[in-house]
């Protein structure tokens, strides 16, 4: 797998990346934004895509 096809989800809250997903082309349009638990911040907050 290519290392484009990875995108990091950071917290928007304490800017810790979290999580790791893979995009596809189909969600390659529009920013990946997930609502995840946060173990830094100790409850769930938004996660966003960054690069
Ligand atoms: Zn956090």
């Amino acid at each position: 797998m290519s290392q484009d096809n990875l995108a990091k989800l950071e917290c928007s809250q304490c800017k810790r990346a979290n999580y790791f997903s893979t995009r596809n082309k189909k969600t390659l349009k529009n920013r990946l934004e997930m609502k995840k638990f946060c173990r830094h911040c100790k409850k769930h907050t938004m996660h966003k895509e960054t690069k």
